[in-house]
């Protein structure tokens, strides 16, 4: 039975090196690995995963127009590995899940769970729905020894709990807390 797999963490816990390693004991197994990464992100230039001590490989970028089952169908890869999967949408979460049933391959997807605004990202939502099993990618808060479950925005220094969902940053402007430290903007 292929499985759909969600491994979910706050900014900054290692999702990258996890999927990057996942991706090498695959291979070291004689395993062929698809990773697919949403074209949202573009931190590090499209269709490369970097985690964010260096290590890069290749992928596919997708996003809502890219028909993902078929394009795995042609490829057929033993696992599919999925970065930044927050980001996709509905539909493609969906044609992953038939990539699992119809297909029989597994899929792993990596990604945040919720937004800094606290509500849940529209892939996340989907996956946590239909995912057959769901792991939590631990991390600690910024601020204190308790485990990070949310994500702090700041601008200018300031915490902020609005705007746009998605505005792809770096270590400055956003910071994995803990909720109480979420609530009182790291204080
Ligand atoms: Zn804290």
């Amino acid at each position: 039975m292929a499985k759909l797999i969600f491994k979910y963490g706050q900014m900054n816990s290692s999702k990258t090196m996890n999927l990057l390693s996942t991706a090498h004991n695959f291979e070291e197994g004689g395993k062929t690995v698809l990773i697919l990464t949403s074209s949202i992100d573009n931190r590090y230039g499209v269709g490369k995963v970097t985690s964010r001590i260096g290590i890069q490989r290749d992928t596919i970028s997708v996003d809502e127009s890219v028909r993902v089952y078929k394009l795995i169908e042609e490829i057929y890869p033993d696992y599919v590995l999925v970065d930044e999967v927050s980001f996709l949408k509905k539909v493609t979460i969906m044609e992953l899940i038939k990539v699992v049933d119809e297909l029989t391959i597994d899929v792993i997807c990596y990604g945040l769970l919720k937004d800094f605004r606290g509500e849940l990202f529209e892939g996340s939502y989907h996956l946590l729905a239909h995912a057959d099993k769901i792991e939590e990618i631990k991390t600690t808060c910024h601020f204190c020894k308790k485990k990070a479950t949310h994500i702090l925005k700041f601008i200018e220094g300031k915490p902020t709990y609005t705007g746009e969902q998605i505005e792809v940053g770096g270590n400055d402007t956003y910071k994995s807390v803990c909720r109480q430290h979420y609530f009182e903007g790291g204080n």
